[in-house]
């Protein structure tokens, strides 16, 4: 409570009344806040230029007990996210990145490991990190961070390892059950279950132990990337019970461009 400041990531900016604005931002120590940057709408407001999403700042901002919204004294930029606001898939990105931090961060919890992996997430795609190697990097770690996701060499029903014979005299593959988001061997999924592959299983345990720059210089393939999405958005689903509203407008949006301005 009182005066607090620290580094944060501002995740999203909106109107309030005529002046002001309310500032939804993720600190490194104390979570997720909401504030108020009174004045912000003014022309030459203190804030002028520092509201951008994503962008790092210096926060600091003022508490009360028993109220929801901070007040914010002021944000005094560290690092701008401007070089990914450049095109309209970094756009998109952009604010796909943030809605799903908005979503999974909790208000004023300790938030120290998500903060480093959009800080990190941001910071690589302003050094120009592949877009699309950075969203399924994000995705995945997401959700090993909210516990849905765990990398596993074995299948936690069985205990038989992934790669190992099957019963069958093939390989013993992963595989997502049809109504659930753990990965199980292809035999315990049962009918119904979505296949996944052995490079995807390898993009995963890659994760856990390579930065997003070093991935970036030996990118997984276009096919992995493809399946990785299908298999974090299917496992973000089940959990969130919903789709992000930011992701579903990203898809339509790409969709409907001509296909040598999308992403490959
Ligand atoms: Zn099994």
């Amino acid at each position: 409570m009182g005066l607090q400041s620290g580094e944060a990531i501002i995740l999203d900016v909106l109107d309030l009344q005529e002046y002001d604005r309310i500032v939804v931002f993720l600190t490194r120590e104390s979570g997720k806040k909401r504030g108020v940057a009174n004045g912000a709408r003014r022309k030459y407001s203190r804030f002028a230029g520092q509201l951008q999403p994503l962008a790092k700042v210096e926060a600091t901002w003022f508490e009360k007990e028993g109220r929801d919204l901070v007040r914010i004294s002021s944000l005094e930029l560290v690092r701008s996210a401007e070089r990914l606001h450049k095109t309209l898939e970094g756009i998109l990105l952009g604010a796909y990145l943030a809605d799903q931090m908005n979503v999974f961060a909790q208000d004023s919890e300790d938030s120290e490991l998500l903060y480093r992996l959009l800080n990190s997430t941001v910071e690589a795609l302003v050094g120009g990190c592949d877009q699309d190697l950075a969203a399924r990097y994000y995705e995945a770690w997401h959700l090993r961070l909210a516990g849905v996701l765990g990398i596993s060499e074995e299948c936690p029903a069985c205990g038989r390892v992934f790669g190992d014979r099957s019963a069958s005299g093939g390989t013993l593959g992963a595989a997502l059950p049809p109504t659930d988001e753990t990965l199980l061997c292809n035999e315990c999924a049962g009918a119904g279950g979505r296949a996944v592959s052995a490079q995807a299983l390898a993009f995963l345990r890659e994760i856990s132990a390579t930065s997003l720059e070093k991935m970036n210089r030996q990118p997984p393939s276009i096919e992995t990337l493809r399946e990785m999405e299908q298999i974090s958005a299917r496992i973000r689903r089940t959990f969130l019970q919903q789709e992000l509203n930011s992701y579903r407008i990203m898809r339509e949006t790409l969709a409907g461009l001509p296909s040598n301005s999308r992403p490959a």
